[in-house]
């Protein structure tokens, strides 16, 4: 038996109930969030049509900052290979700007996932780096670090979690966009937090769980996506 004749094996064994278990971050717990194979279908596909409208196709690098242990950095990555991208990945710590750098040399990235505050610190300091992600043609951080990536003059769009769902920047419009047919997403009542609750098909149930990202819920966007329209807040 070869490696081929392993995975093919692999591929008649019975699926497994779930495709795996992420994290969602509420404001007051970070608790484990099971996936199941339909909705994971879902979270592709949605993903796939957000980013497709940034141009990311067959043979165009999208390099991921991420910790292995999230699920929506590989909601993402799945969206870049169905749409024929590739994905380079470094982590979150701040000594990967070693590794990013070489990224942006060599291999250069169509689109920059997830960058944090402590990697956009590290990239201000070094006149450099801020050369070369300026080159980059879409750069999505964290809401805290776009602020940070801002005063360095490199343009980036926020993203994040929200809880178990994912907010996308859209490439029309100038909000974020959480999928309206898996999530229902409104404003807690303090104006900052936001308030999620799952569809009844996933397998991780929220009803009204204040999550941890904040922001703004809009009633539109100026592009044509549907879905919850977010402003995220640093
Ligand atoms: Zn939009």
């Amino acid at each position: 038996m070869n490696l081929h004749d392993t995975l093919a094996a692999n591929l008649n064994l019975e699926r497994g109930p779930l495709w795996g278990i992420g994290w969602a971050d509420l404001a007051d717990d970070r608790v484990a969030a099971p996936v199941g194979w339909g909705e994971r279908a879902a979270d592709i596909d949605w993903a796939t049509t957000v980013l497709s409208d940034y141009g990311v196709g067959p043979g165009e690098h999208c390099l991921m900052v991420s910790d292995g242990r999230d699920y929506w950095p590989r909601q993402v990555e799945a969206a870049v290979t169905a749409l024929g991208g590739f994905v380079g990945n470094i982590n979150t710590a701040s000594y990967e700007v070693r590794r990013l750098s070489v990224y942006l040399r060599y291999l250069t990235p169509k689109i920059l996932v997830g960058l944090n505050t402590k990697l956009a610190e590290a990239i201000g300091r070094d006149e450099a780096l801020i050369a070369l992600l300026r080159a980059v043609p879409h750069v999505f951080a964290f809401p805290d670090a776009v602020s940070e990536l801002r005063r360095a003059g490199i343009e980036a769009r926020a993203i994040s979690p929200i809880g178990p769902a994912l907010a996308l920047p859209c490439r029309h419009g100038d909000a974020a966009h959480v999928d309206g047919s898996q999530f229902t997403v409104r404003q807690h009542a303090d104006g900052r937090h936001l308030v999620l609750t799952t569809g009844p098909a996933r397998e991780f149930h929220l009803t009204d769980a204040v999550v941890a990202a904040t922001g703004t819920v809009r009633d539109r966007c100026t592009c044509t996506l549907p879905g919850p329209v977010i402003d995220l807040v640093g």
